[in-house]
């Protein structure tokens, strides 16, 4: 049995502007009694420090929403209400409900609980048009975070064979390619955005830490970063590989951006990285219309690893939202199907991005046919980040991060992973499936809205 993998978060408050869902507002009429202070036991009221007669501003970060100080205050001065920037943050993907979930799991790694049970829509788009059939959740003390039963999360990359093939002498013939392991199913990737040096310090210290990868664009892995080279894949084009030689001869994984020229000479592709290193390529594909036929070609071809890239909201680019541009989800489906077709599926590694916002994404994903998830913004929006969707900004830090230490930063990316972590056990041991590479596809277990409607409905209307 291979040794039980654990992430260990450890609580890392961070002291900086955030979204948050409700503000606390102290009236005019506070009589300053401080009864609230003694009633709020996460010390969201304190006495000013310069003159602790008065009453400092609540610290609405550290707030659970009790509504006990609002009950106990003798006069009513205090006042919950929506916070506007809860309002205007997020857009039609990112929504603030999913940001304010990512900040608190990168908080203290535990899983979100809202203890109030789910009140949302039945249905929605995307990764909330598919539920996850948990019929096996009947043995909590034996499955899941707390189970003693050991479910793996680990996944391989690379190319693997269809079959083996033995001499007339029982020998091995066949030559088992390489592969490399890593203990979650996800692999971080860097936002087009230009990241702080510790920000991408950090993300380099947390894959290391929890044996994962970072996708970093070759010109950004200066030599600072030369000891994490092991947690490291290079982003480059095909055109590059000969300036970089030096750096991909240490990788053990390289990203190279899909050209067309690779549907025509894939071959000489891999004969070109063969003469400077012995890496492992993925081939990183967006994820357009017709991307099935890109994606089949290259692994009749030989590909190792396919990275197909969706936009941040996870649709298919190049297609405008609601011009039938299709979710990653029905990309991967439909990816996946062709591969099974063509007998290749269990050959080629794939791995999928775009709108990855939640562990859950993370397991869905997988069960419509991909190996493995690249995330990024959800580490950005682990530290305070929030997302706009506008042309001018898109992508806001939270000021005073700079002045944050690397391994704070680092802690909170853990953490945010250890929570995922714990919520992909608690599902994989709710589908009754204790290896993540047995999610790949495993369609049986999860319920698509389109389906059942079109089964249910379909004949009536
Ligand atoms: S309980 Fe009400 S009146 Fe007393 S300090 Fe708090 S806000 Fe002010
Ligand atoms: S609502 Fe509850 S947690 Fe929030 S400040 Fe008041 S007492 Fe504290």
């Amino acid at each position: 049995m291979p040794k039980k993998y654990h992430i260990h978060p450890k609580a890392t408050p961070l002291d900086l502007d955030y979204v948050f869902k409700f503000k606390i507002v102290r009236g005019e009429n506070c009589i300053n009694c401080g009864k609230c202070s003694k009633v709020c036991i996460y010390q969201a009221h304190k006495r000013s420090e310069s003159d602790p007669r008065k009453m400092a501003d609540p610290n609405t970060v550290v707030c659970k929403n009790c509504f006990r100080c609002i009950q106990e205050c003798p006069r009513g001065a205090l006042e919950k209400s929506l916070d506007n920037g809860f309002l205007t943050t997020g857009g039609s993907y990112w929504k603030p409900d999913m940001l304010i979930s990512l900040w608190k799991q990168a908080e203290d790694g535990n899983v979100p609980v809202s203890g109030a049970g789910y009140r949302g829509p039945f249905t929605g788009t995307g990764f909330d048009s598919m539920w996850t059939d948990m019929s096996e959740i009947v043995r909590p003390t034996r499955d899941g975070i707390h189970g003693r039963e050991y479910i793996s999360t680990s996944v391989e990359l690379g190319r693997k064979l269809n079959h083996l093939v033995f001499g007339t002498e029982k020998q091995l013939i066949s030559k088992v390619p390489d592969t490399v392991d890593v203990s979650l199913p996800i692999i971080f990737d860097t936002p087009i955005e230009k990241l702080s040096p510790h920000i991408k310090h950090a993300m380099v210290k947390a894959a290391s830490e929890l044996n994962t990868f970072v996708i970093m664009p070759v010109v950004d892995i200066t030599s600072e970063f030369e000891k994490y080279c092991d947690n490291i894949i290079p982003r480059l084009a095909a055109t590059e590989i000969s300036a970089h030689k030096d750096m991909l001869q240490k990788a053990r994984i390289l990203s190279i951006d899909y050209d067309d020229v690779l549907l025509k000479d894939l071959a000489g592709l891999m004969e070109k990285i063969k003469k400077v290193s012995h890496a492992l390529c993925i081939i990183r594909v967006p994820a357009v219309k017709d991307v099935e036929f890109t994606v089949t070609k290259l692994a009749r071809d030989g590909a190792e690893i396919i990275h197909l890239v969706a936009d941040y909201r996870g649709q298919e680019l190049n297609s405008p939202a609601g011009s039938g541009s299709r979710h990653l989800k029905d990309i991967i489906r439909s990816v996946h199907q062709r591969l099974v077709e063509d007998h290749i599926r269990d050959e080629v590694t794939i791995i999928a991005s775009g709108g990855i916002g939640a562990a859950e994404h993370v397991t869905k994903a997988m069960l419509c046919g991909a190996d493995l998830t690249a995330i990024d913004l959800p580490l950005m929006i682990g530290l305070g980040a929030r997302i706009y969707e506008d042309r001018e900004k898109f992508l806001v830090f939270p000021e005073g991060l700079a002045k944050i230490s690397t391994a704070t930063v680092t802690q909170r990316m853990i953490n945010l992973m250890g929570a995922w972590h714990s919520q992909i056990l608690e599902m994989m041991g709710a589908m009754g499936i204790r290896e993540a590479r047995r999610l790949r596809g495993e369609s049986g277990r999860a319920i698509f809205f389109e389906e059942i409607d079109k089964d249910t409905f379909g004949k009536l209307f």
